[in-house]
């Protein structure tokens, strides 16, 4: 009797296990459906993105590729799934068709070191050789810590470039037809105020000095947007020769004198004894100078003062928070002006950014100049970065290597 109570008991667990063993199994293939449901949806997604798509594992190897992708890069699917990426496109260059090396790729950088990558200064070669400029967005996919696969995302932007360089070629043209007419009212004012041409009225220099004044900015403007034009196009050139560097900076603060005399801040100098000579193009590395040396000015009150130093520094020593990784030839030039606002100094050496303290200050500014310097410093080899604090001043850092600044020829 007991037994048989045992038995329909047993029997009972059984069935009861059976049923929940049932149902645990029910819920996970609807946990499964609904897991294959979103991961088609998800794929869907990715695959109908209008730009080029590639994902890859943590080896690189292309998981998924999108049809605007294989378009792109002129590859079928079945080419390349399952194949390194960087190997499956063949190549990716610079503007000047040097092969960029496998771990500055933007898909290695997210695989190896987990950063993401925004960047359009690259060409993409498909595989008939043809190639085309691209924009790259790569983000790293990290679980648990660990970088497991990238996204990259991609298009095509030879008609942005298009664009862009139509747009400087505009202004380059434009520009040199601008700077005709200021010339000659330069000359003709200056003509006017030597007095060769008659005496003239206290009142008749004050406008004609007013007219030079104003003169002279447009002057600067358009000098500014020929230069700008000029970078854009790659059309300057690098041209260097062996010259002294602090008598550079000597000669550019004499120029500089008529505007740092009288009401201005204090100007101090600290020069090294011996002579830095240094391969350079003067022109441009003048206009650097200039313009640094023009800013401090500009951006301190007539209390203020401003330190001009030249120093070498050597490989692996920091300056201006900056750890130098060769040896650099460095003009430092600090003042106790109005600062940069923090949350502005981002933007600095973007195009005519003005930050807002500055144009309460100083009404006539371009906001070209440092845009200016920074890409020379870009293209010939050398840096220039800056620490601010509003209201207490800035220092401005320009380096350049002592290899000297790299040459280019304008294209
Ligand atoms: P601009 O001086 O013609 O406005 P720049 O490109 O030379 O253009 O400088 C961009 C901006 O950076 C300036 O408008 C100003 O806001 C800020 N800036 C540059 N140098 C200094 C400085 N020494 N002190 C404070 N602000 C500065």
């Amino acid at each position: 009797m007991r037994s048989q109570i045992q038995k329909k008991n047993f029997e009972e667990d059984l069935t009861n296990a059976r049923i929940a063993a049932q149902n645990v199994l029910e819920d996970l293939d609807i946990e499964k459906t609904k897991v294959e449901k979103e991961r088609a949806k998800e794929v869907a997604i990715l695959l109908s993105i209008g730009d080029g798509l590639v994902v890859t594992d943590e080896n690189g190897n292309i998981m998924l590729i999108n049809k605007v992708a294989e378009k792109l890069l002129g590859r079928k699917k079945e080419e390349v799934m399952g194949k390194v990426f960087s190997d499956a496109i063949l190549g990716i260059e610079d503007k000047e068709g040097k092969v960029i090396s496998l771990e500055k790729r933007p898909m290695n950088l997210a695989l190896t070191a987990g950063t993401a990558t925004v960047n359009s200064i690259y060409y993409y070669v498909r595989k008939n050789k043809t190639r085309f400029p691209v924009a790259i967005t790569v983000t790293p996919i990290v679980f648990e810590g660990k970088v497991i696969g990238a996204v990259e995302v991609f298009r095509d932007i030879t008609h942005e470039r298009e664009i862009d360089e139509e747009k400087s070629e505009f202004i380059s043209l434009a520009s040199h037809q601008l700077k005709t007419p200021p010339t000659a009212v330069k000359l003709l004012t200056e003509r006017l105020l030597s007095g060769k041409m008659g005496t003239l009225t206290e009142k008749q220099k004050e406008y004609l000095n007013d007219i030079r004044f104003s003169n002279q900015r447009m002057i600067d403007l358009t000098n500014a947007l020929l230069n700008v034009s000029r970078i854009e196009l790659g059309a300057f050139t690098i041209q260097v020769q062996k010259k002294n560097a602090c008598a550079i900076v000597q000669s550019v603060l004499d120029e500089l004198e008529p505007i740092t005399k009288g009401e201005q801040p204090k100007l101090k100098t600290i020069f090294p004894e011996q002579n830095i000579m240094l391969m350079l193009d003067e022109p441009l590395f003048r206009m650097i100078i200039t313009n640094l040396v023009t800013n401090a000015i500009h951006y301190t009150a007539s209390e203020g003062e401003i330190v001009v130093e030249c120093k070498t520094i050597n490989k692996g020593e920091t300056v201006g928070g900056k750890l130098l990784k060769e040896n650099y030839f460095v003009v430092v030039i600090s003042d106790t002006g109005y600062g940069i606002p923090q949350v502005q100094q981002n933007k600095v050496f973007t195009k005519f950014f003005r930050a807002d303290n500055a144009r309460e200050k100083h009404v006539n500014g371009t906001g070209l100049g440092l845009y200016i310097a920074k890409s020379i410093m870009d293209h010939s080899g050398g840096l220039i970065w800056f620490m601010s604090r509003e209201n207490k001043g800035s220092v401005f850092y320009a380096a350049i290597p002592m290899t000297g600044m790299r040459t280019k020829v304008g294209t």
